[in-house]
This record gives C-alpha cells, structure tokens and sequence, in this order.
C-alpha cells in the first residue's frame, strides 16, 4: 500500500545509537497506565494539566486511552540547565489558567522526572490554586541514587536509566520530538546536573 513514508530511527540515522524503548511497548505501557489511572479516579472527571512541550506526544496517545471525561489545560515550562551542578529556575512562559483548575481533580502529566525540579514547580504553583486534588503521572523516571528526596510522581510509565533520551516528544535541541521510539543519541550530550 502506498502512503508517506513511516518516520523511523533511519530518518535520523546518523544521529541514534539504539533504541531504549520501543514503539510497541511503549504503546502496551500507555494502555496499562491508562488503566492504572481510571482506576484511581472511579469515573470522577479528571482535569489534565500538560507540560509542554515534551508530553505532547505522550498526552495524545494517554489521553485516547482514558474511560473518563477529561478536560485539558497546558502550561509550558522552560528549565534553565547550565554546567553548573545546581541548575537554574524553572520558568514559566505564558500563562497557567488556574481558575479552569479549582474545584477540579488534575492529572499532572510530564514526559520525564529527572531530578524533579520541575514537579516541584507545579506543585508550588498549585497549592493555593484550591484544587480538589493534584496528582502527577511521567512517562518516564530516570533513576538518580544522587537525589534520594527527589520529588516523585503517583503514576510512573518505565524507570529508564540515567541516560539522555530523545523521541515520543522528548527532543534535544527541539529536535527528534518526532522520533516514534524512545532512543539514545550518537553523540550524548552532557548536561549540567541539577
Ligand atoms: P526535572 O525538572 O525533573 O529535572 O526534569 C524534567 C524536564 O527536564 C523534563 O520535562 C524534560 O523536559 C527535561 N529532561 C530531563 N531529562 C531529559 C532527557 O533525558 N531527555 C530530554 N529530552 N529531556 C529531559
Ligand atoms: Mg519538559
């Protein structure tokens, strides 16, 4: 059958080394974690608050996978990562709607918990925002024996190893979000250790 040609590690073939995760038991995980999370909430409405951009992907596929009636708000965070092992803030750009979130039970949903700089934010920036209940769901959780009080999330996908990863949204340099595999670059980039 003809159609445009499927996206696969060849259409950035000099750039991955391997594929950690693939497609298909990504898919399975989505599936299984959907589950996991209909079943916490018993039929309540659930409000899903996104982080852009990395959980663009992740959030299409989770959000089709969800039996409940589901309302969506975005926030897109930036976090700032220098050499520097403290790392910078975590910002804001645009606007958080906190009123589409009171009363509401909201879903947090990330594509990565690294050293968890950025549910921390969240959490900050929604504690006076009188939801009924916040929660928060990654796709993936990198193992960090370095941060033992690392905050940690209610509904996890897969705990990766402390590597970087690219693809199913995670990007390095905006790049490779559209990469259907979890993956490992070529050439790693080293990262500030916040
Ligand atoms: P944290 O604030 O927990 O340190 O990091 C969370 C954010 O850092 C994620 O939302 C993601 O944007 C970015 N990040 C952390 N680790 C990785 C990684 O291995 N690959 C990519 N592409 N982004 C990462
Ligand atoms: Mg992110």
């Amino acid at each position: 059958m003809d159609g445009p040609p499927l996206i696969s590690q060849r259409t950035f073939d000099r750039d991955i080394a391997e594929v950690l995760i693939p497609r298909d038991r990504i898919a399975a995980r989505v599936d299984a974690l959907a589950g996991e999370i209909a079943g916490r909430y018993g039929g309540e409405d659930l409000t899903v608050l996104a982080v852009l951009t990395g959980s663009l992907v992740f959030l299409a596929d989770l959000l089709r996978r969800l039996p409940l009636r589901v309302r969506i708000e975005l926030v897109r965070l930036r976090s700032y990562r220098g050499a520097d092992a403290a790392g910078g803030p975590v910002e804001v750009v645009g606007q958080l709607d906190r009123g589409a979130l009171v009363g509401r039970d909201v879903l947090v949903v990330d594509d990565i918990l690294d050293s968890g700089r950025t549910l921390a934010r969240l959490g900050d920036l929604l504690a006076d925002a009188h939801c009924r209940s916040v929660r928060t769901c990654v796709l993936l959780r990198k193992r960090r024996d370095d941060l033992p009080a690392r905050r940690d999330a209610d509904f996890v996908g897969f705990d990766v190893a402390d590597r970087f990863v690219v693809g199913y949204g995670l990007d390095f340099d905006d790049m490779y979000r559209n990469l259907p595999d979890i993956c490992l670059l070529a050439d790693e980039p080293r990262r500030g250790r916040p």
